[in-house]
């Protein structure tokens, strides 16, 4: 079993924020002084939220130009760190559809150690930072991130964490599989930041296994054939659908949520292409996008057949392919030998998870000490990774005192 300091359990953007800092790249401001390293129980006491903090300094104002931010680095010692992983550097950007975009500009994305505008000078890029940005340029983004600042030596990726316990001795145990070769490693500090989809929700209706069932979408080649219905209802499944009527297939989109919920978040999304598509589709009634809202899947039989449940009426329909896109949680099963309390975190379209409670100085465990939430799973976060990056500090600022006073 190897030992390491602190493990960061995921390679997406709440994990490299906190690797970054421990690798040594910490927040100076401009008279010199190390943020990574300050005091943020006092500032909570003194009635400022440590995040937003750390927040305004990344980003003085929302919509800055270039994404400007107050704090600068300098490269100090490294702790003992590695990550562990399913996916590369980026996490489940690798893994969205080929065209996606992001729901806000490009600079709501940054990670504040490596500037995107930095990120454009090195690369020779344009990427208009006020703009959302494609799938490609955000990944490559967090690629560069992870090597420029010297992180991907220490990112295990296809590793699948199977297990996590808490010892005696204090040391948390996880257990990986690679390329199915189980791995066994430890640690002092755990950072668990698998993002808010570790695990796919399933239907839990007959049939689910078929394999003209897809439980993810990628881009509409994949998909040969006339007719494909879409399960599912947030953006996600909305992306699909839309993409896929507009390379001329025939949808049936069975949708759980009433109509009038669509058609909010439709509205108050307008700022985005392809909701403006959306409503023109909406409008159009165009006869090859059948939406049924209210409805329910009932089961899927062989020879491609799904029986729904629309106006309390069965349907049998046959579709060339089936997309099921209706989100995921984080996978907590992973926690459930460890005694934590959690929040229960809803909005419209955004938040709808459990977050595990943490001290709002730190974002560690209430209930267990070394362990930290990453990004959206600790309570008190904010919203994109604009909102939660600022927590990394936090968590890194939180380990690196306790190494500093252990020493
Ligand atoms: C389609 C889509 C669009 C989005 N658009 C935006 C947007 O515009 N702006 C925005 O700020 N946010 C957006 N988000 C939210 C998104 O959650 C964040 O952008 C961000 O990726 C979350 O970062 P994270 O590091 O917390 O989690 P993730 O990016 O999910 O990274 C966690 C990593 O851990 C891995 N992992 C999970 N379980 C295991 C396991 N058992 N073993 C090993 N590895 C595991 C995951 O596969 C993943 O690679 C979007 C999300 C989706 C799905």
């Amino acid at each position: 079993m190897s030992h390491h300091e602190v493990i960061i359990l995921g390679a997406g953007p709440a994990g490299l924020g906190v690797a970054a800092s421990l690798e040594g790249w910490h927040p100076y401001d401009n008279h010199g002084k190390n943020l990574i390293t300050m005091d943020t129980k006092s500032l909570l006491g003194s009635g400022i939220r440590p995040i937003v903090h750390f927040r305004d300094l990344h980003h003085p104002e929302d919509n800055t130009l270039y994404g400007s931010n107050r704090f600068n680095f300098r490269k100090n010692n490294r702790v003992d760190w590695i990550i562990l992983s399913d996916d590369a550097a980026g996490g489940l950007w690798n893994n969205v559809p080929s065209n996606q975009l992001t729901l806000g500009p490009a600079n709501w994305m940054e990670l504040s150690h490596y500037p995107m505008k930095q990120f454009n000078y090195d690369n020779h890029t344009n990427i208009n930072l006020r703009e959302i940005i494609n799938k490609n340029n955000l990944l490559s983004y967090y690629k560069k991130f992870s090597k420029k600042l010297n992180l991907d030596h220490h990112i295990y990726n296809e590793h699948k964490i199977i297990s996590i316990e808490k010892k005696q001795n204090s040391n948390f145990i996880i257990c990986s599989k690679y390329k199915d070769i189980k791995k066994e490693y430890s640690c002092k500090y755990l950072v668990f930041a698998l993002g808010p989809k570790s695990i796919k929700r399933k239907l839990g209706v007959p049939g689910e296994n078929f394999d003209y069932i897809n439980n993810s979408y990628t881009k509409p080649e994949d998909f040969e054939g006339k007719n494909i219905t879409i399960v599912g209802g947030g953006r996600s499944s909305d992306w699909a659908a839309q993409e896929l009527f507009d390379k001329g297939k025939n949808i049936t989109y069975i949708m759980r949520q009433k109509e009038e919920n669509h058609s909010r978040l439709i509205q108050e999304s307008q700022f985005l292409d392809y909701y403006k598509r959306w409503h023109e589709i909406i409008s159009n009634k165009k006869k090859n996008m059948t939406l049924l809202y209210e409805s329910k899947v009932i089961r899927f039989s062989k020879n491609n057949q799904i029986t729904y449940e629309n106006n309390l009426k069965q349907q049998t329909i046959k579709s060339d392919h089936v997309i099921i896109e209706i989100g995921g949680l984080p996978n907590y099963d992973l926690l459930k030998n460890i005694n934590l309390e959690f929040h229960e975190k809803y909005d419209n379209y955004r938040f709808q998870l459990l977050q595990m409670k943490v001290h709002q100085h730190s974002f560690e465990s209430i209930n267990v000490s070394n362990l930290y939430a990453g990004g959206y799973l600790a309570q008190g976060t904010g919203l994109s990774v604009i909102g939660f990056h600022a927590g990394s500090f936090l968590i890194s600022g939180d380990i690196i005192k306790k190494i500093y006073a252990n020493n």
